[in-house]
């Protein structure tokens, strides 16, 4: 007979051996999963026995991961504040880092605001602040159409007020103009993409190659930008750690009121600017 206890402690040294960063986390993660015991209690009732089929569906879930199968992908869910989200392999997983840009985005609404959400994978921003906000107009857009089968399975679990277009950047909100713009685009360098994680890998690439320098989306949305924003209007972008400082430098002609907000390890990881009155034509 095979304990909770047992299987973690088995389970953590096969996820360890494959070079996991959290192995006893993902071991009860992935346990509770299988038995539908909350993780922090698995511990705690570390003696229950596990069926035979129980444990076999945990080898085979603890087999993926150490193949470095994202967690997210084989829960098939991820948490983007406080809401449960679907994670599968054709979006980007929602990460802890891109809640430092969701928390700027909502500081600067009361409400009624018109809201587009580029490059929105999972739907997590827009989602997230159309729950916030229900009087919020709230329009997400993707160019893929994997990310997009995503998002709309999320809207629909949330039941959250969003708009779905399908498009390359501001051409899915062409004639439109909006109160604020959130976007957490592909950032990642040529060099960078040959060193990823491997969990990383499994990631669609669409969503994280941002170019030679990591910069093409951020040129392209501090040129358009300014066309898809009403006066006053914030434009608000995560970044890679490194790139704040490039990415304020293309905001700076017709942005004004540049902000860089730190994520949970204190790296910089977004950016919040307004749009100078002058500048919009
Ligand atoms: N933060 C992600 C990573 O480092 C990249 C997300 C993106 O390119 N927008 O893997």
């Amino acid at each position: 007979m095979t304990t909770c206890r047992d299987a973690l402690r088995a389970a953590s040294g096969m996820l360890a051996q494959a070079g996991v960063p959290d192995p006893a986390v993902d071991a009860a993660f992935l346990l509770s999963h299988v038995t539908g015991t909350p993780h922090l209690l698995l511990r705690a009732e570390g003696w229950r026995e596990l069926t035979q089929s129980q444990l076999a569906d945990y080898q085979a879930l603890i087999d993926r991961r150490c193949q470095r199968e994202p967690l997210q992908y084989i829960l098939g869910t991820a948490q983007f504040m406080g809401v449960t989200l679907r994670a599968q392999p054709g979006a980007l997983i929602p990460r802890n880092d891109t809640e430092t840009l969701c928390e700027q985005a909502l500081a600067r609404m009361q409400g009624r605001e018109r809201v587009l959400d580029l490059c929105t994978g999972t739907g997590a921003l827009a989602i997230a602040i159309a729950l916030q906000f229900p009087g919020a107009q709230v329009t997400a857009a993707d160019i893929s159409a994997d990310a997009l089968a995503v998002a709309r399975q999320n809207i629909a679990d949330t039941g959250a007020r969003v708009t779905l277009r399908q498009g390359d950047l501001f051409a899915a909100a062409a004639g439109e103009r909006f109160d604020i713009i959130v976007s957490n685009p592909p950032y990642i360098t040529a060099e960078e993409m040959a060193d990823l994680q491997p969990e990383v890998c499994r990631e669609p690439a669409l969503a994280l190659y941002g170019g030679l320098d990591g910069l093409d989306f951020y040129r392209r949305i501090a040129r358009e930008a300014p066309d898809y924003l009403l006066p006053g209007g914030w434009l608000l972008l995560e970044i890679g750690s490194a790139q704040a400082e490039a990415v304020s430098a293309l905001l700076a002609e017709r942005f004004e009121a540049l902000a860089v907000y730190p994520d949970m390890q204190g790296l910089p990881r977004a950016v919040a600017a307004r749009l100078r009155e002058c500048a919009r034509v």
